[in-house]
């Protein structure tokens, strides 16, 4: 399996670009929202992990 296409292991810290996020989680949130670039990854990277782990995640 090939899904670790990002490697977030610090939730503090943007996987896109790098920046440190004001908190964890919902910074994040706040953070592709002021980010164009960061949330086009985001929605990228979620829309590859939801197709190829389609049928696997049944939630
Ligand atoms: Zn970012």
């Amino acid at each position: 399996m090939s899904v670790n296409t990002t490697n977030w292991s610090d939730p503090g810290t943007c996987p896109f670009c790098g920046d440190e996020l004001s908190s964890p989680g919902v910074g994040f949130i706040d953070h592709i929202d002021e980010n164009a670039t960061c949330e086009t990854s985001f929605d990228q990277w979620r829309g590859n992990l939801a197709g190829d782990l389609a049928g696997e995640w049944g939630g």
